[in-house]
């Protein structure tokens, strides 16, 4: 492998907290240069994780950071200590960092900060002389992610990696996230190591492009199971059925999935779902919008069919138009069909 991996390093004591080493890694004892290391988009997601990354780096070793919002930047170089540094550009992160993370909202973001990174192709000789190890954990299109794969990879500059992620904000500030990732197996473990920094679970899901095709997979899933338990339920409570007992016995029948048993959209059946709260909180409406929109995108692009994706994403649509429904969790379908609350 090309690239010296700042993981096969000893880990030192860490700046913010006692450094979870884990037992996989093997660590070499040869002392070697601090590492950099650079994250761009310190969102809901990427400032926790950013924050995670700092506090399991080797004392020595600096992050970069970069966001157009320079007061997440500043933010994190206060809590981060001496180890973060902020960046002026995006240029200046993929120069002076040998593995570069990504955290950014849509596909014309990723687009657009992969081409001021790579272009000019001359990262090698205005920055540090290694090949790069780009890993984004954007939710976006596959082939948006593979486009900028072949460009980091056709130049020379680095390899490029998708590793998008699930288990929301509250995950992220934890550490708990899993990644779903794409990346030749050459790559994996590495990936594994760096990832491991701020989620617990990553799969392998095949060559790169492959975790966000997982994602969106699930994720179309998921947004269908939402419509459909919130139907499921709202005609057996229309019906005249106990909510509990409806959703007992579904959680317990060929109808279970994840909407019906821990997300269900029916306030007071699950104490602590967002439903149960107003539908504060959780996974919004546009969220799930974004995703679908995602998949059925990539569908069209791959000449794959599909029966409810439109449906799906009508529904969606006039949810989010709804003043009641609007940014709030997605199991909001339940109230936006007349639900009784
Ligand atoms: P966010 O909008 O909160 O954060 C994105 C950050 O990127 C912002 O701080 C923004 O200022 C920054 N940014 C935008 N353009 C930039 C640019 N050109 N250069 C540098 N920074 C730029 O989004 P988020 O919730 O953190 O989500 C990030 C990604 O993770 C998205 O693709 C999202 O779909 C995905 N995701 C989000 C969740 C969630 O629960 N929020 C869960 C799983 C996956």
């Amino acid at each position: 492998m090309r690239w010296t991996s700042a993981i096969a390093r000893p880990l030192r004591q860490s700046a913010t907290s006692v450094v979870r080493q884990s037992p996989r890694r093997a660590f070499s004892s040869s002392p070697s240069a601090q590492a950099v290391w650079g994250f761009i988009g310190l969102g809901r997601m990427g400032y926790p994780m950013a924050k995670n990354l700092r506090a399991k780096l080797p004392v020595d070793d600096q992050l970069i950071v970069f966001d157009v919002n320079k007061n997440a930047s500043s933010q994190l170089m206060e809590e981060g200590g001496e180890g973060v540094r902020v960046a002026d550009s995006v240029r200046e992160v993929a120069e002076k960092a040998e593995t570069v993370i990504t955290a950014l909202p849509e596909p014309s973001h990723v687009r657009g900060v992969y081409k001021s990174m790579l272009e000019p192709a001359t990262l090698l000789k205005d920055g540090v002389a290694k090949e790069r190890l780009f890993i984004d954990v954007s939710t976006i299109d596959p082939m948006t992610s593979q486009s900028v794969a072949e460009i980091a990879q056709s130049t020379g500059q680095g390899k490029f990696i998708d590793a998008p992620m699930s288990g929301g904000v509250v995950g992220a500030q934890a550490g708990t996230l899993t990644f779903m990732i794409g990346a030749p197996p050459e790559l994996v473990d590495r990936a594994k190591e760096i990832l491991s920094m701020m989620g617990r679970r990553i799969l392998h899901l095949g060559d790169q492009g492959a975790g966000l095709k997982g994602k969106l997979a699930n994720n179309y899933l998921l947004a269908l199971n939402n419509i459909a338990t919130a139907e499921a339920m709202n005609m057996g409570i229309q019906w005249g059925l106990d909510p509990k007992a409806l959703a007992g016995m579904i959680n317990t029948s060929t109808g279970r999935c994840w909407p019906s048993e821990v997300n269900n959209p029916v306030p007071g059946v699950i104490e602590g779902a967002p439903a149960s709260r107003g539908y504060e909180g959780g996974f919004g409406v546009s969220l799930m919008k974004k995703d679908l929109g995602l998949a059925l995108a990539a569908c069209k692009d791959a000449g794959v069919k599909l029966g409810l994706g439109d449906h799906a994403m009508n529904l969606y649509n006039e949810v989010e138009a709804d003043p009641n429904c609007k940014g709030k969790d997605f199991s909001v379908v339940y109230r936006y069909l007349g639900g009784k609350e």
